[in-house]
């Protein structure tokens, strides 16, 4: 018999399989896409729109592609040099019991984590509810009146609740009271924060609070060492001084506790880690902030807010704050924009789960737990240095202490040293009796350990009577209903369905790289060796995170072109913040403190100005002309003008136009020549990686957005990772964190609570470099300027295509990675405007690109890498469909007040109702392009209003009367 040959092994071993997964055109959609644009390969695109000037000289040096069976094993073998001991050390962080049920089907269910922030209402009402319902759960537990959605960490809600405090309040104070059993790690970036703006930090015990001059007071409530003490005190001092009281409070001792509002506090701050979301080695958790109705305008981050829709029903859309750093630009509250959605999702369905009476017994386990290791300390001849307590005990162990301490890591556990002469114990809902006669063993060592018979019978609570809560929480129907895992796998799956995310249809959104997050980058995140590990753990038992930090660095530092790089940063907002202190401090090391002016192009990205603002830095802004190009005229004249004060200039490369300026370089070094240093914006790196690095090009500092680029994904408005990077001469300056053990004289302060930020999903970005390796990420970022002018070619004779290189033989002129489509000549014709394409594209079933930024009345669309030929097409030809429908409008056969377009979305009931007025049909609002009839996406609400939700702000969960 005939055998036929198989290829050789060395065909078919080529690991470069993922590659292809990641990039969804294929060689022969390739050649179609270069068809229509007119190119005569990719290769001749690249070089037509990239300026030779700014090209690569050295490819990137990273390891050969690994399949994802390969990379999941190197990351495993990685993830097991992390030692996980059952941990002790609280300070803000617990161990968790993630719900199955929540751990499925949120925090590893792509139409949660892969949903975009809910700037388009209509498609984002599942998860706007999950986070009114965390707004609601936090304003109950709390006391407070309102609450946003959510915050990066506790430590920087801290920093945030300071500048909150120092903008609302009366006091003409620049002093800041922290009292010394605050979190060490928040009292650390508060500093880095107060430098910049010229409060002083003074730190004293709780109860001096008030006693001297000062603008607000921060107090732990229960202090980082265990005790439980009255707010209230500390609230009248203040207040007797127009000052201002800031509680950062444990939402699970809140449970027990007398709530922050009901001591008079103004502004409550904390971390919900807790309530399910894995230690993760610091991070990614949902921080809150909570305040007083009257402070409501001036409160940073996302707020979600009721309003109603087009048919008057109820629906939720992002309130106020809403983009205000755009809006409001330097003058904006904060520069945070990515927060934490998705961890926040998931720890107001843990509330949601377990309900109030749920959340109480957890609590209650707690603190008995903890009242009955009192006991048996005391039992052993410990004193305790804390007479109060609801999880933690301060224990006084003297000249035993280093040997205590060993002894417990010996026996697989960490305790908290508090002090030389004092350890410090937290107990969290999975302590069981197993583990407290294992602590009390190794506090015993050899004794005989204490009889726990106090665990049967009961023991008395170590909250003092007086702050023994009274007051009810979480009595809306939605913390009541869903406490069977049947009811709440499908409320979850209820809410996920009203949501567009990425797991429908591409989300074509500019600036914001909405690619594929792959199965493969996700699995590892919830490993225990790298979920379950806390993050002031010695380092010997954070190996593989250390691992994970060098390696993911190296490659960064490839792919940027940078000397050095912390992924610290909580977001980009977060990377352009320790940037531009980097920039500060350097400044300041040549005794050059005084340049303070930092210019930013009118074009923009709102956290620039806002991050620039909060460094204490004075922005002015320079021109744009009509190419979207940086007006090398004006800059050259604001150079010189401010030539002796110059710290930096912040671009974005690309351009936030979506073009390459072919001046780049000449910019950079006109800045640099009055002494200037060039931050560069990274958001667009995914237009750059393998072709072009900016710390080859001219930046000095840049961040990158992880949640863009680097595939971490966006879980509808964060986690997010925005890794600092620098040159060489500015590495000294990167952020350290001194409270995690670590030290350097240079460096700025800590940014944020844990040394590795969102440390728990950097192997996702991780995973990424790995599969793709150079050539990978090269072809990612080839395919995505393919892509971008694909679509750009396609819609050029329908849309004006509002920036482009003009480049002849080019369809569509040439853009970068995005291209942004013109509506507002349609708009002067019709009427119809880009609100209106953006709101009819969700009757095709696509979320929208982004709306009016960076100029308004436009759609800025980026496809990215990941998008197939077949999505494209799809999403070319409802935009044509639509522009079709504006033509109708044109030319009369639908007014302009009654078409699809300024109707939309159509919800089901608008399009059943009995009586149908409108002078288009059903089905031309339904079905407007035929695959609809086969699979259609069913908005649940008509198109919601802003304005009605601004003026009668609400923001905690509807009564249920409100649906009726
Ligand atoms: C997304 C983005 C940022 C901010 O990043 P966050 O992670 O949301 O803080 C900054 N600049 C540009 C150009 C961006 O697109």
């Amino acid at each position: 018999m005939l055998m036929s040959a198989l290829q050789p092994l060395s065909v078919l071993e080529n690991a470069t399989e993922f590659q292809a997964r990641h990039i969804g055109p294929d060689a022969a959609d390739e050649a179609g896409m270069l068809s229509v644009i007119g190119a005569a390969s990719r290769r001749a695109l690249i070089e037509a729109v990239v300026p030779a000037s700014i090209k690569r000289s050295v490819g990137m040096d990273l390891p050969a592609a690994a399949t994802e069976a390969q990379a999941l094993a190197e990351l495993k073998a990685l993830a097991g040099k992390n030692k996980v001991l059952k941990s002790y050390i609280g300070q803000g962080y617990y161990d968790t019991l993630t719900p199955g049920v929540i751990l499925r089907n949120i925090l590893e269910n792509p139409a949660w984590y892969t949903a975009y922030t809910p700037y388009q209402a209509e498609i984002s009402q599942g998860r706007m509810e999950a986070l009114v319902n965390f707004q609601t759960m936090v304003t109950d537990l709390t006391g407070m009146a309102i609450a946003n959605a959510s915050m990066l960490d506790e430590a920087t809600a801290a920093a945030e609740a300071m500048t909150l405090a120092a903008r609302v309040g009366k006091s003409k104070s620049q002093t800041f009271f922290v009292a010394d059993d605050v979190l060490p790690q928040t009292l650390e970036v508060v500093r880095t924060r107060a430098e910049p703006l010229g409060f002083n930090v003074v730190v004293g015990p709780a109860a001096e609070a008030g006693k001297s001059e000062c603008f607000a007071a921060l107090l732990q409530y229960p202090g980082v060492n265990g005790d439980v003490r009255s707010l209230q005190a500390a609230a009248d001092a203040v207040h007797a001084q127009g000052a201002l009281l800031i509680a950062a409070a444990d939402l699970l001792a809140l449970t027990l506790i007398k709530a922050p509002a009901e001591q008079g506090a103004d502004i409550a701050v904390g971390t919900t880690q807790r309530f399910g979301m894995p230690m993760g080695n610091g991070g990614p958790h949902a921080a809150y902030m909570a305040c007083k109705d009257e402070y409501k305008r001036s409160l940073p981050g996302r707020l979600v807010g009721v309003s109603i829709d087009a048919h008057g029903k109820p629906a939720y859309r992002l309130a106020l704050q809403t983009r205000e750093q755009h809006i409001r630009r330097e003058k904006a509250t904060s520069n945070i924009c990515t927060a934490q959605v998705l961890p926040a999702v998931v720890a107001s369905m843990y509330a949601v789960y377990h309900g109030p009476q749920g959340l109480k017994r957890i609590a209650q386990r707690v603190a008995s737990f903890t009242a009955v290791l009192a006991e048996g300390l005391k039992s052993l001849g410990f004193a305790l240095g804390n007479a109060s307590a609801f999880d933690t005990l301060h224990v006084q162990t003297g000249a035993q202490t280093a040997a205590i301490q060993a002894r417990a890591v010996a026996a697989g556990m960490n305790f908290r040293r508090a002090s030389a002469e004092a350890l410090s114990l937290s107990l969290d809902e999975t302590t069981t009796r197993a583990d407290l006669a294992a602590v009390l063993a190794v506090f015993a060592d050899g004794k005989a350990l204490p009889d726990l018979s106090a665990f049967d019978k009961g023991i008395a609570s170590l909250i003092p009577a007086e702050l023994q809560r009274t007051s009810a929480y979480l009595s809306h129907p939605v913390f009541n209903r869903y406490h069977s895992e049947t009811e709440m796998l499908r409320y979850l799956r209820g809410l996920s369905d009203k949501d567009l995310a990425l797991d429908r249809s591409m989300i074509p959104l500019g600036s914001c790289t909405m690619k594929l997050n792959a199965t493969a980058e996700m699995i590892p995140i919830t490993w225990p060796e790298f979920a379950g590990v806390h993050p002031f753990a010695p380092h010997d038992q954070l190996q593989g995170y250390a691992q994970l930090n060098e390696q993911l660095t190296a490659w960064l530092c490839q792919a940027t072109g940078y000397a050095g790089i912390s992924l610290q940063p909580n977001a980009g907002s977060q990377g352009e913040y320790a940037g531009l202190l980097a920039i500060k401090a350097w400044h300041e090391s040549r005794n050059e403190g005084h340049r303070k002016i930092c210019l930013i192009p009118e074009s923009a990205h709102g956290t620039n100005p806002a991050s620039a603002q909060m460094v204490g830095m004075q922005v002015v802004v320079t021109k744009c002309d009509k190419e979207g190009n940086i007006d090398l005229a004006d800059l050259k004249a604001k150079c010189e003008q401010h030539s002796a004060n110059l710290a930096a200039i912040m671009i974005t490369y690309p351009s936030t136009y979506g073009v390459f300026d072919t001046q780049v370089k000449e910019i950079c070094a006109l800045v640099r020549s009055h002494g200037g240093r060039v931050y560069v914006d990274g958001a667009n790196m995914n237009a750059l990686v393998g072709v072009a690095a900016p710390g080859e090009f001219g930046g000095d500092v840049s961040h990158l957005n992880l949640h863009k680029t680097f595939c971490i994904p966006h879980g509808g408005g964060g986690p997010g990772v925005g890794p600092v990077c620098v040159v060489a001469d500015l590495v000294p300056f990167l952020p350290t964190h001194r409270s995690a053990g670590y030290d350097s004289k240079t460096a700025i302060g800590a940014v944020s609570a844990a040394p590795l930020g969102n440390a728990a999903v950097l192997p996702i970005s991780w995973m990424y470099c790995r599969m793709m390796a150079a050539e990978g990420l090269q072809a990612a970022t080839e395919v995505a300027i393919l892509s971008a002018n694909y679509v750009a070619a396609r819609l050029a004779d329908a849309y004006d295509i509002h920036f482009s290189g003009n480049i002849e033989g080019i369809k569509g002129g040439g853009v970068a990675h995005e291209c942004i489509l013109d509506i507002r000549p349609l708009k002067d014709a019709t009427g119809v405007g880009a609100e209106d394409v953006a709101k009819r594209l969700i009757d095709y079933g696509f979320h929208a690109p982004t709306l009016s930024f960076p100029v308004a009345g436009t759609l800025m669309v980026e496809p990215t890498e990941s998008e197939s030929k077949f999505e494209l097409d799809r999403f070319c030809d409802a935009m044509l469909a639509i522009r079709a429908e504006i033509a109708k409008v044109a030319d009369g056969s639908w007014t302009a007040e009654d078409n699809p377009l300024v109707n939309a979305p159509h919800t089901a009931e608008s399009l059943l109702a009995a009586e149908w007025t409108h002078g288009y049909s059903r089905e031309e609002a339904a079905y407007p392009v035929a695959s609809l009839r086969r699979q259609k996406y069913w908005v649940p609400v008509g198109r919601v209003d802003n304005v009605y939700g601004d003026r009668n702000l609400s923001c905690s969960c509807p009564p249920m009367s409100d649906y009726a």
